[in-house]
């Protein structure tokens, strides 16, 4: 699996539809981390992975505007989160009922960073001087999401072996 597709960076296309599957993606997962949160009932974690669910999920919907605006068609464009060890590993649902408000915050921190590498990789490189100006702008706002889930990390550190000895595992469901 995870054959990332090659992209164009020279076609404002190309970004946006890349973009909108990346936040689209992210929306996602945060509602999914903030409900997590909400089991583990740590009431400000979920309340930031709201936030960032909002945020991403505006910014998806900003980019499809864009995207409909230039008459561009929506190509079917995947981008999935990964494990901070890689997206060969548990499959993500599997881990959610384990995780403490650290670990949740550690596989958002991979992937925001991810997203602005990504984008600053394309700002850097593209020919195109509108690329180069959008995408920018995509790193800037992905490197200042890195920040504030680096700021909640502090306030989360890694938590002692067995803190999730006494969390009841969810029925396995087929
Ligand atoms: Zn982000």
């Amino acid at each position: 699996m995870a054959n990332e597709k090659k992209i164009d960076f020279n076609d404002t296309h190309e970004l946006l539809s890349y973009a909108y599957a990346l936040e689209r993606e992210a929306g996602e997962r945060y509602s999914e981390l903030a409900d997590t949160m909400d089991t583990h009932n740590v009431d400000d974690v979920a309340g930031l992975f709201r936030k960032l669910a909002d945020i991403e999920g505006k910014h998806a919907q900003k980019i499809k505007d864009m995207l409909i605006e230039r008459g561009y068609d929506m190509p079917p464009m995947e981008y999935l989160w990964e494990m901070p060890e890689g997206p060969e590993t548990t499959p993500m649902d599997q881990l959610h009922y384990m995780m403490a408000p650290y670990h949740a915050l550690v596989l958002a921190l991979h992937n925001e960073q991810r997203a602005a590498d990504y984008f600053s990789e394309i700002a850097e490189n593209s020919s195109n001087e509108q690329v180069r100006v959008m995408a920018q702008e995509m790193a800037e706002e992905e490197c200042e999401h890195v920040q504030w889930v680096k700021d909640w990390i502090e306030k989360y550190p890694e938590p002692e072996e067995g803190w999730d000895d006494d969390l009841d595992p969810p029925a396995v469901q087929d």
